[in-house]
């Protein structure tokens, strides 16, 4: 595998399970590929139903244990497990932006937020309070404990390859779940290293598994722990059509679900808002990741009275943004991850631009001595977009802004609102009284007020509708990986 990093044994490419790195049973492998050229860089374990069984097995016979140990001793390893990953950062950043494409300065600031929720939640360990209730009739004491739901499933997708797996990997072990994870079949390699630096922490053996597998085989892998009674919880980052899947899988076996799937945000620039502002927020949501984030602005509003002036900023600073790979200093938009990928992206472009949308910057792929590969697109500018538009109703997942015109508040919102997803959702206005009242109205479980980048450990991230259930970070975050046990003690009379 060529990447040059300080540490080698960073780069892991069997499973680990019970404390043991090992090849999958059967021994077949998934390939990786480098969505900068497309090639094969590193083979993985492609995993089947028996690899995830052991695995489940080895985090059910861990589980007594680690539960029982105090919360200050369970704090203690993901302390250790936070200062290996910042230690590290260097060459996760690097195998980061490898496999998945991001230019490497955001690989960093990935790595940074990914420890971030290690972090917090070995602080968050020893906090998980119960209650004591008044006593309501005599002779009994009333009192509430919160206890580990048990074995948790953690399915990631391949955006933010640590960022995802560690904000659910950190909460469980925190709240002394053990885990069995599967990362997503693009950027095995990141999940593969934090699990190393986490065998490494002295995390003991089987309280943390990791099986990795294909695209085809990853029905069969998760299917084994869906059905299997040992596993308590599904904790899923993705798509809003595989989370529905597994809430329907799980229901025989009545699992506990969190679920932070698709969105469609909304952004919506009102006539009273400050311009230059509402495009730094713009640039900061729409473009980190080249556009690949669950939260980006999808449908952006602009108030008819801005509309010509926010374009032209908008476009300014959208024609500065330098295409090309991760390893390049320069680049702020990496390839895309993969062929589907771009496929998408180009035709929720064309199909736009066939409906009366008008271009007014990029459009089309990518193809030069720098961006010398097959995923790269351009940034682009959709203006007179409307709701006829595959993009409108879809996420796009790309660096593609459409501007959709309004000119009344009741109607903004309601459009903004008229989607199955409710994720994220930003507006700019300088007027106070509107910014509580749009606030309040619109749906979604993240709002973005004259601000773009919202994700920190410390607030509750997750969606309603479609866009999902559960929350991740945030003194919310562990008790999605707790369950309320209430004891009634007699006899006092
Ligand atoms: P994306 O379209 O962004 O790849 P997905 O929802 O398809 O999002 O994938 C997110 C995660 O879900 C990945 O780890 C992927 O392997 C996994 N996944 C995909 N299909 C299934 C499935 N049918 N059952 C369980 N997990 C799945």
């Amino acid at each position: 595998m060529s990447l040059t990093l300080t540490r080698t044994d960073l780069l892991k490419e069997q499973n680990f399970i019970d404390g043991q790195w090992r090849d999958c049973i059967n021994g077949f492998k998934h390939e990786v590929a480098d969505p900068a050229t497309g090639a094969t860089f590193a083979s993985v374990s492609d995993s089947s139903a028996v690899d995830a069984q052991m695995a489940a097995t080895a985090a059910q016979t861990a589980f007594d244990g680690w539960r029982a140990l105090p919360a200050r001793e369970r704090a203690r390893f993901l302390k250790r497990w936070h200062a290996l990953i910042v230690e590290n950062s260097e060459d996760l950043a690097k195998i980061i932006s490898r496999e998945q494409g991001k230019p490497l300065a955001e690989a960093r600031g990935e790595v940074a937020y990914g420890a971030s929720y290690v972090e917090w939640f070995s602080e968050e360990a020893v906090r998980s309070y119960g209650d004591i209730i008044p006593e309501q009739v005599g002779g009994k004491k009333l009192m509430v404990t919160k206890e580990p739901v048990g074995v948790v499933a953690a399915i990631t997708p391949w955006n933010f390859p640590l960022a995802m797996i560690a904000r659910k990997i950190a909460p469980a072990l925190a709240a002394g779940c053990t885990v069995v994870a599967k990362p997503a079949e693009d950027t095995p390699l990141t999940a593969l290293a934090l699990v190393r630096l986490a065998e490494e922490a002295g995390i003991p053996p089987g309280v943390l598994n990791i099986v990795t597998s294909s695209r085809e085989k990853v029905k069969e892998v998760v299917g084994a722990w869906l059905t299997d009674t040992r596993v308590r919880k599904i904790t899923f980052t993705g798509s809003t059509a595989v989370g529905k899947h597994l809430a329907r899988e799980s229901a025989d076996t009545l699992k506990r679900l969190s679920l932070e799937l698709g969105g469609n945000a909304p952004f919506i620039v009102f006539e009273d808002a400050e311009l230059d502002a509402a495009v730094n927020g713009l640039m900061a949501a729409k473009f980190r990741n080249g556009g690949q984030t669950c939260v980006s602005p999808n449908r952006v509003y602009v108030h008819d009275a801005v509309y010509a002036q926010f374009a032209e900023k908008l476009v300014a600073r959208v024609e500065a943004l330098r295409v090309g790979p991760a390893t390049r200093d320069d680049s702020l938009i990496g390839p895309m991850i993969n062929a589907r990928a771009v496929d998408k992206i180009e035709s929720h472009v064309q199909d736009a631009l066939a409906r009366g949308g008008k271009l007014l910057t990029g459009g089309k792929r990518v193809k030069n001595d720098v961006a010398d590969g097959p995923n790269y697109f351009a940034p682009t500018v959709i203006i007179e977009a409307n709701h006829d538009m595959a993009l409108a109703s879809e996420e796009t997942f790309g660096p593609v802004v459409p501007l959709f015109r309004f000119s009344d508040e009741n109607e903004v919102v309601r459009l903004a609102n008229n989607t199955p997803y409710g994720l994220a959702a930003y507006f700019y206005s300088r007027d106070i009284a509107r910014v509580s009242r749009v606030a309040g109205r619109l749906q979604a479980g993240i709002v973005g007020i004259n601000e773009g980048a919202l994700a920190s450990e410390a607030a509750p991230f997750g969606g309603v509708k479609e866009s999902g259930y559960g929350r991740e970070g945030s003194r919310y975050g562990l008790d999605d990986y707790m369950q309320t046990k209430y004891h009634c003690q007699g006899g006092f009379a």
